[in-house]
């Protein structure tokens, strides 16, 4: 088990993978899917019964065959050869309906089975931490979700009509060569080393190839993806034609593999079935022999060489399923490691709620740095009391959004406490503490639906009234109900429809109507114009009577009205008070404001003379 312990994936390329299934890898694949199969315990062993129904009737067509033949055909007992078609048209219904429930049950099952696991993986991948989402990368748990599902799928589907089933028609045709003919049983063994080992010689530079071209395929979907979302640098810098020429070369290095590979894996088949004609020709011509000299009857020849066929393909069968299965337990071992990393931040087994903010938000003597980074944060002693505008400021990587990361709990201080009226954040339930905060930060994830539902969403019983007037507060109303469908219309995949300021203020909506009583804002107004910005920090202004407010901002105009203002640089408080103390104070704050203040008369400069012009 990973506990407290960041996620790091092995590197793709040093994923060791085995052609080869090991009795430890299919202990790791039983011991992986009993708990996803023990709810299905009554459906795996109907499956069972009905898989032993079909093989025992499979077992009697042989016999049938050869009573047909030596009683019916050959010594003409017209009863015997009735009988036996009889037989074996009821034999032959029984047989498919039997096949038909199976496969509808088990097909049934495995698909359950797959879509349960599925729903363990993403209802484990919710439960991670925000530290987990900062240090894995999001292909690593894309690929566990299409690679290795897929095909653990492939695995537990195929396991009835790849491996079952064809296992069970080599152990019962084994069973009837022997009884058939001690002698010609024996030389038909021989079928076992000629297709379970001769054709592992290519089978292995087959499963080699096939994972090389597996790597590079997972380059070509790197490269297409990459080569789509970077269109507008592709465009503007002209950049197409190269991009060809690069994907040209991988596209063709993956014809070299991918030939040598569909070639290798055709050969394991040629090698295979070669060896099946071999033993094939030498049964056969034994048994002719025998039969012609009557050692053996007719009727035992035709059956005997009906069941080797069938055991035959039986056999090639399995061999083929033996790569998908060592697939399976590769994939099980990648899955088994995600599912072994825990969430670091955890409500403590006697977590109350969180009661109602009434008094002030404290930082206590807090430090703080994140794994494996020399960023450290210390000595932060904020008070932020009920009802007030708290504004934070500094220089880039000063530690500001790390400041709100405490506060909501994304990571747990090293030293000091974080409390709400008193109660150390980290014994409530991270649930009840989070459900009083509402946060916009500085890039606007909107998701794929409505805007109204992407408003809701933060509060699900407000009604359209409520969201309307968030939207007003948020200075975004207007022009949704500009447009076309108003509120209903769809933002697009990350809310790529609107713009940034649009979507920096649906945001905005979305946390105001959540009514919460403490909003955090990082950077939330980052992407506005001036005059929207100014509306807006009006409102939050007024928000902040009744609520309490934490804006981390870079923009030193908008927490002007602050009620306080700590200014970080590297991770400590180096100021505190309000905009004119601080100017008095003459320091950071002071000169981090003249800056901008002259950035924004040039600005402005530059706007009136376009103007005159
Ligand atoms: P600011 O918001 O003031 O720009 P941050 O609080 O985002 O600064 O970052 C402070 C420092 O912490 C930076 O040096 C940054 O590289 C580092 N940092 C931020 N987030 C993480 C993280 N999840 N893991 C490791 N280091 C981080």
């Amino acid at each position: 088990m990973i506990q407290d312990k960041n996620y790091v994936e092995p590197e793709e390329d040093d994923e060791e993978e085995e052609e080869d299934v090991s009795a430890d890898d299919i202990k790791a694949i039983l011991r992986f899917l009993s708990p996803f199969a023990a709810p299905y315990k009554g459906l795996l062993a109907f499956l069972g019964v009905l898989i032993l129904i079909e093989a025992g009737l499979n077992f009697s067509f042989p016999l049938v065959t050869q009573y047909l033949i030596d009683e019916g055909l050959i010594k003409k007992e017209w009863r015997a050869l009735i009988n036996s078609l009889l037989f074996m048209g009821i034999a032959a219904l029984a047989v498919s309906v039997v096949a038909l429930i199976a496969d509808y049950v088990y097909t049934r099952l495995f698909t359950q089975m797959t879509k349960d696991i599925r729903q363990h993986l993403f209802d484990h991948v919710q439960s991670m931490s925000m530290p987990f989402f900062h240090t894995t990368p999001t292909g690593t748990v894309l690929s566990r979700f299409s690679g290795d599902l897929v095909a653990l799928e492939a695995g537990i589907v195929g396991v009835v009509p790849q491996f079952i089933m064809p296992f069970m028609e080599v152990i019962y045709a084994t069973i009837l060569m022997f009884m058939f003919d001690i002698w010609l049983g024996l030389i038909a063994s021989l079928i076992f080393p000629l297709i379970l080992w001769w054709p592992r010689i290519f089978a292995r530079k087959a499963f080699i190839a096939a994972y090389e071209k597996r790597q590079t395929e997972g380059r070509l979907i790197g490269a297409v993806q990459e080569n789509v979302a970077a269109q507008p640098v592709i465009k503007a810098f002209g950049l197409a034609p190269r991009a060809r020429i690069d994907f040209s070369a991988l596209n063709t290095s993956w014809f070299g593999i991918a030939r040598r590979t569909n070639f290798a894996s055709a050969l394991v088949e040629r090698t295979a079935q070669t060896g099946l004609y071999v033993i094939h020709i030498a049964v056969f011509a034994l048994g002719a022999y025998w039969a012609y000299t009557e050692r053996i009857t007719v009727g035992t020849i035709i059956a005997f060489e009906g069941v080797f066929l069938s055991m035959g393909y039986a056999l090639t069968n399995v061999t083929q399923y033996v790569p998908t299965l060592a697939q399976a337990a590769g994939s099980i071992h990648h899955l088994n490691d995600l599912l072994a990393v825990k969430p670091t931040m955890v409500d403590p087994p006697d977590a109350g709620e969180l009661k109602p903010f009434e008094r002030e938000v404290r930082f206590e003597t807090v430090a703080f740095s994140y794994p494996g980074s020399s960023f450290r944060t210390e000595g932060l002693d904020v008070a932020v009391p009920k009802g007030s505008f708290l504004g934070i400021v500094g220089p880039s990587g000063s530690g500001k959004s790390t400041f709100l990361n405490l506060l909501m709990r994304f990571y747990d201080p090293s030293e000091g406490r974080v409390t709400i009226d008193g109660t150390d954040i980290r014994t409530v339930t991270q649930e009840s503490l989070r459900r009083q905060m509402a946060v916009v930060f500085q890039e606007s994830f909107l998701f794929n639906t409505s805007i109204a539902e992407n408003i809701r969403m933060a509060y699900p019983t407000a009604t359209i009234e409520e969201i309307h007037e968030a939207a007003r507060q948020a200075e975004v109303h207007d022009f949704i109900i500009s447009l076309p469908a108003g509120y209903d219309t769809v933002v697009g995949e990350r809310g790529g429809q609107l713009s940034g300021g649009q979507r920096q203020r649906v945001a905005i909506a979305r946390a105001l109507v959540r009514n919460p009583a403490l909003l955090i804002l990082d950077e939330a107004t980052s992407a506005l114009d001036a005059a929207t910005e100014a509306k807006l920090n009006d409102t939050l202004r007024k928000i902040a009577e009744t609520r309490t407010v934490v804006s981390v901002t870079h923009r030193l105009g908008s927490v002007v009205t602050a009620d306080r203002i700590i200014v970080l640089e590297h991770g400590h408080i180096v100021e505190t008070g309000t905009h004119s103390e601080l100017l008095r104070q003459d320091g950071l704050y002071a000169t981090m404001w003249s800056r901008q203040q002259s950035a924004r008369r040039v600005v402005a400069q530059d706007d009136d003379e376009e103007e005159e012009e």
